[in-house]
């Protein structure tokens, strides 16, 4: 029997052709799919499509718009061997990371992809990434298991973890880059994976944790920064989580104001993760002494995550789980997303 693969367009690039009387880019009707990338009929995999009522650019993606995704997998999880979800780059590892979070006991491959040219257009990076993405998203091993059992992203000829993925290139068909982790699959001539590195859950059945909580911060430290400019963020009364990218293994400028700002947002029941900026590397508190105020007053180490995957982990952490367990899933490997 065909592989099946359940294909959901959200919008983005990818499902773009050019209006030949005004030469806009707009989105085409996804389920006449095979009529732009007719090679898709040659490939040995029984495919449906799913569009969204209105594709979206994913600059507009919310976390409403990740359920909408969550869902359309939930309900169709036993009748499809695997998903693709074509996505806009530009937030594509923000879905990445929170559908990741999301899905627990996950044993299936839940492939997104795009593309920086219109699938209409002839120089067009989408038919590859579409075809790969389709054909990982069918193939299992000699046991019958499938290969990929998480969330990942398909680009340019690798699959990276949705979780340690970020959109590197706003021009390059490489667009996206995994800094802190290799990437789980390379496609040249035979997709090769890496399987010492593939996740696989420990859970048995697959919950969806549709709840993200949107009462978190994101603040970027640079040399100069005056920490009373960010006062409202360290405000109870409207933020739950911030996240602080730092410099180097964590580092923050020596500031009384900012002592202050956390140790009191930690003390009202506030959670501070911190960050590095660097691509690669990680968190350390303690190694400098720019750092160890942050474990003295309760800031949690997110080692070597990425900013898209420390944001959506803490909105999704916040939201789902019991106040005393908090801090341990924050700090905790959940889906692959960081190196203790
Ligand atoms: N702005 C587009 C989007 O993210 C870019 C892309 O499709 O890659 O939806």
């Amino acid at each position: 029997m065909k592989p099946s693969v359940l294909i959901i367009y959200t919008g983005g690039t990818i499902g773009m052709i050019n209006d030949p009387l005004t030469g806009e880019l707009k989105s085409f009707d996804f389920n006449l799919i095979d009529e732009h990338v007719p090679e898709l009929n040659r490939l040995n995999v029984d495919m449906t499509t799913i569009s969204f009522s209105t594709p979206i650019d994913s600059s507009n993606m919310q976390p409403e718009n990740w359920v909408e995704i969550g869902e359309l997998i939930e309900a169709n999880y036993s009748k499809f061997d695997g998903f693709v979800v074509l996505h806009g780059s530009d937030t594509m590892a923000y879905t990445g990371s929170a559908l990741s979070f999301m899905f627990d006991g996950l044993r299936k491959p839940v492939i997104i992809t795009g593309s920086q040219l219109p699938i209409g257009t002839i120089r067009t990076d989408g038919k590859e990434n579409l075809i790969t993405a389709i054909e990982i998203a069918a193939s299992k091993d000699s046991s019958g298991e499938p290969i990929i059992q998480e969330v990942a992203i398909y680009f340019e000829y690798h699959l990276y973890r949705g979780n340690r993925s970020t959109k590197d290139s706003a021009s390059n068909f490489q667009a996206i880059k995994s800094p802190n982790l290799t990437e789980l699959a390379a496609a040249g001539v035979n997709i090769e994976y890496r399987h010492e590195i593939l996740y696989r859950t420990t859970s048995t059945d697959l919950t969806v944790q549709k709840a993200f909580n949107k009462r978190v911060a994101l603040i970027k430290l640079y040399p100069g920064i005056d920490f009373t400019i960010y006062k409202s963020v360290f405000d109870r009364a409207k933020v739950d989580g911030i996240v602080l990218e730092t410099f180097g293994a964590g580092n923050a400028p020596k500031s009384a104001d900012l002592e202050q700002l956390c140790s009191e947002f930690i003390t009202e029941g506030g959670y501070i993760l911190n960050i590095t900026q660097c691509n690669t590397g990680k968190v350390q508190h303690g190694m400098y002494e720019t750092s160890s105020l942050f474990d003295r007053i309760g800031v949690i180490s997110g080692a070597d995550m990425t900013a898209e995957a420390a944001v959506t982990k803490m909105m999704s952490v916040l939201a789902n789980s019991d106040r005393e367990d908090v801090s341990q899933c924050l700090s905790e490997n959940l889906r692959g997303e960081l190196t203790i």
